[in-house]
């Protein structure tokens, strides 16, 4: 079934397609003053800080209620949350009403936390707005508050229009994506309030337009399935003593024993359906760009996931493709020692790991601990940030719509199907029943705008067109019978 499944979804995705045209102009649906108001609203929930030290997701949550109530939204479909003891990582659910109440809903997610910034880092205050020679700056220009303007601007613009869709369509704008150990909205939401979000399936992050190095466009990604994010901690302990009369065993010594191991270590390659169809269309576009020998490979290694050359080249190409095939671990944070003159009586790291769909927690703490083989190296599972789920099917339904605007947007280029190396709030909705899948067709460098780091931007025209295909998008869903 399964290889029959992954040949009628390249077919139905079109990526036996042709040479994509890469500067086609995408088709205009929306007015100068429509523009207007969304580059107004977006500058607002920018200008907002929503930084979990010294900002306000509650305020930002607010003001995008106030532009729907402006908009007609009844007080009734607007429903603003905050957990009492978290009064500033709130948010907001707001409903647009359809005409067929037995059908489900379509959910609309973007979180509107973002990365904390420092003034003195950035070359722009990171919390005004700035344009600059055709893009955006500002900490979470894109990460994730591209996506969350889209939504409220796309809802504010049915209302105007009067549009009355099939389906009721819910918004859900939400706190503590960004920080682990904070209020997750997304979490709350799901775990606490399941029936007002609750729908056929949700529309989030997690996928974006792919661009080279050039700036070609290469393709569009749906994201559908996620890694799992996990920190572990190595932990040594030793009775120290001065450093004037040091001994074999010493804590640091130990540790970094230990990680090397785990540097030279490479987890099994594993697919999901989603995974082989990705390798398999960037095996095509491989191809038309002259990268016969990687083209190969990938063909290779979705016909047999044990060919271990093939694999090794891959993942050697790129960072994103080796992450793609299997559960990564690498070292984020150490520390240990406590004084300059002293034998370490203690040496910490943190491994941050992504855990491959279907595998445990506890599957991957016993590897790591097998590898460090070293009975003083104490290998401890920390917070865990959520349930992992498996990922979402990828249907007609839901990748259909995105094909055919692609199509008209972007003539021929190919729409891929990733599993995310990196994690969303999209794994709470999974985990809950509903599947969750990574749309946003804003297209971006290999930089993906810097986002989490310095200087944070994304594309004025890819912004504008990526809003212009969400808005179409919706529409299209929300009258899906
Ligand atoms: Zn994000």
């Amino acid at each position: 079934m399964k290889r029959a499944f992954l040949t009628n979804l390249l077919i139905a995705i079109g990526l036996l397609s042709v040479i994509p045209d890469t500067h086609a102009a995408p088709p205009d649906v929306g007015s100068a003053a429509t523009e207007a108001a969304f580059r107004d609203l977006y500058k607002e929930l920018v200008e907002t800080n929503t930084t979990l030290s010294s900002g306000s997701c509650t305020l930002a949550a607010e003001r995008m209620a106030a532009r729907l109530k402006a908009a007609g939204f009844a007080d009734a479909d607007l429903h603003p949350f905050a957990a009492p003891d978290h009064p500033k990582e709130g948010g907001l659910v707001a409903v647009y009403l359809g005409r067929d109440k037995k059908l489900k809903s379509i959910l609309l997610l973007a979180h509107i936390d973002v990365v904390e910034a420092k003034r003195e880092d950035w070359t722009r205050d990171p919390f005004k707005l700035v344009e600059e020679n055709g893009s955006f700056y500002a900490r979470g220009a894109f990460d994730d508050k591209a996506e969350a303007a889209i939504w409220v601007d796309t809802l504010i613009r049915y209302r105007h229009e009067n549009f009355k869709p099939r389906r009721t369509l819910k918004l859900a704008l939400t706190c503590g994506e960004e920080t682990a150990g904070a209020f997750n909205g997304a979490q709350w939401l799901s775990q606490n309030q399941k029936d007002l979000i609750d729908s056929e399936f949700a529309i989030n992050e997690g996928a974006f337009g792919e661009l080279d190095a050039q700036g070609n466009r290469v393709a569009l990604q749906v994201e559908a399935g996620e890694k799992f994010p996990q920190n572990y901690r190595l932990d040594v302990v030793n009775r120290g003593g001065h450093s004037s009369r040091p001994v074999k065993d010493n804590a640091i010594y130990r540790l970094a024993g230990a990680l090397k191991k785990i540097e030279g270590y490479d987890f099994p390659a594993q697919f999901t359906d989603g995974s082989r169809a990705y390798f398999t269309g960037m095996a095509k576009i491989q191809a038309t760009r002259g990268n016969s020998d990687v083209a190969t490979a990938m063909n290779a290694l979705v016909k047999d996931p044990n060919d271990a050359q093939s694999i090794a080249l891959v993942s050697s190409k790129d960072p994103s493709w080796n992450a793609t095939l299997r559960t990564t671990c690498v070292a984020t944070m150490l520390d240990g020692g406590h004084a300059t003159n002293a034998l370490p009586q203690r040496a910490r790291a943190n491994i941050n790991c992504r855990i491959f769909p279907g595998v445990s927690a506890e599957t991957v703490r016993q590897k790591l601990e097998e590898l460090v083989a070293d009975p003083a190296v104490k290998v401890t599972t920390l917070e865990t940030r959520g349930p992992s789920s498996p990922p979402p099917p990828l249907t007609p339904r839901v990748l259909g719509p995105v094909q055919k605007l692609t199509a008209q947007f972007w003539p021929g280029l190919p729409v891929l199907p990733v599993l995310q190396p990196g994690a969303t709030d999209g794994e709470f909705l999974n985990a809950v029943g509903i599947p969750t899948y990574g749309i946003e067709p804003v297209f971006a460098g290999p930089d993906l705008g810097n986002i989490h780091g310095l200087n944070e931007y994304v594309g004025v025209k890819a912004l504008l067109e990526g809003r212009d295909f969400l808005y179409r998008l919706v529409k299209i869903y929300a009258d899906g019978k």
